[in-house]
């Protein structure tokens, strides 16, 4: 369905997008701009069959327009799965906003952002997400009510990473578990791409419990202070998918799980904390299948970060919020179980099981 998705947008981006639409059932694509402030935002609504749509706001620098709508679908598709298999009552959305934060960030560029937010009337809750902080959250809180994500001293629930890495952390467990019997991760030569927010504190956890750790990222300083803090190995990118290792942790952009990496991974399981890992669902899921490499599907595993969020809503409970959180576990174990019963992909069991609940509920609210 992605790979539709992409053609169509790559061949043609303005004629075809609501095959587009048709293609991944979105319901809504929202366009934001303002020319005072410089604000290009994309907001996309892509069910809202289980409760409003929830999802952070991505800050990136783009190559092209293109790029950045195909992000916002993938990304606010994910949402969706993400909350579904979550049990929590929330649709899938997210929002993608075009250039570069540290020359555009101000408090007029988020107030302005709160606005479009607010005039989707509750449609869309933001959030955090890459380049994005609890306190740029607060500027935007000053235009709606629609926002997760902010500083504890406002009744927020904070920044979600922390939370996002614990059950990352949980879920790669739970495929220690399967693999070698038994949870530990002490000794495990492990390779984590992306030592950002999540990666950091998902770096905390793997060194307690004793693993070896290899780090990669494009940024220098955030691999020295990952090397001070944790002493981890710091790897070449173009070499790191050739390491010898157990666990691929991803934990930076999306579509690192491609022909090419697959094909020289070495290791038994993948499980790390990237929205839309796989580059296509259906092929690269298959490869690692056939190749023998455990996945732990990403918006399964990388979901306390949302379950953070909708605490907040609820009145923020940290306790609530981690306790739902480390559901992961067992939904991990139950996911491979259904995969390998039904000789399934493990992203194709994840998917079966979030489609049902919105099936479910859906035709429930359709009798009420
Ligand atoms: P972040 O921006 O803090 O960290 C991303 C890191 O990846 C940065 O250090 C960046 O330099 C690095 N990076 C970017 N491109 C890279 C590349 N090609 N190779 C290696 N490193 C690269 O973002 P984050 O909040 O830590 O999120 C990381 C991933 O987890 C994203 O895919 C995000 O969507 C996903 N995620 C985050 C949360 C959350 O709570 N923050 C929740 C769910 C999913």
């Amino acid at each position: 369905m992605l790979t539709a998705l992409q053609n169509v947008l790559s061949s043609n981006p303005a004629g075809e997008l609501f095959n587009t639409f048709e293609a991944t059932e979105h319901e809504n694509l929202v366009f934001c701009y303002d020319k005072p402030t410089g604000l290009k935002a994309i907001i996309g609504i892509h069910n809202t069959v289980l409760g409003p749509a929830l999802g952070g706001t991505r800050f990136w620098n783009y190559q092209n327009e293109t790029d950045a709508v195909r992000d916002v679908l993938r990304l606010s598709r994910g949402m969706t799965y993400k909350a579904a298999i979550s049990g929590i009552n929330l649709g899938g959305g997210k929002a993608v906003i075009i250039g570069n934060p540290d020359e555009l960030k101000s408090e007029a560029f988020w107030r302005r952002y709160g606005k479009f937010i607010q005039s989707l009337n509750g449609k869309y809750i933001t959030a955090e997400d890459v380049n994005t902080n609890s306190r740029d959250m607060e500027y935007i809180s000053l235009e709606t009510k629609y926002v997760a994500g902010k500083p504890e001293h406002l009744g927020g629930g904070g920044d979600p990473s922390p939370v996002t890495a614990y059950g990352t952390y949980l879920g790669m467990k739970a495929g220690a578990n399967r693999i070698y019997g038994a949870d530990s991760l002490n000794g495990k030569k492990i390779l984590l791409e992306g030592v950002g927010s999540v990666g950091m504190h998902l770096l905390e956890y793997l060194k307690k419990e004793g693993a070896k750790i290899f780090v990669t990222d494009i940024n220098e300083q955030k691999l020295k202070k990952a090397s001070k803090l944790y002493g981890c190995e710091i790897t070449d990118r173009d070499s790191s998918y050739d390491l010898d290792i157990d666990i691929y942790a991803p934990c930076a952009m999306g579509a690192s799980l491609n022909s090419d990496s697959i094909a020289r991974l070495k290791c038994a399981l993948v499980s790390g904390a990237a929205n839309n890992q796989l580059e296509d669902e259906q092929e690269h899921g298959n490869m690692l299948k056939e190749k023998g490499i455990l996945y732990a599907p990403d918006f399964l595993i990388n979901a306390g970060g949302v379950i953070n969020c909708y605490a907040e809503l609820e009145g923020y409970n940290r306790e609530r919020a981690l306790a739902r959180t480390e559901l992961i576990y067992e939904r991990t174990l139950e996911i491979f179980d259904k995969a390998q019963t039904e000789n399934i992909t493990t992203h194709k069991a994840a998917v079966l099981i979030a489609e049902e609940r919105i099936n479910a509920i859906g035709t429930l609210k359709m009798k009420m």
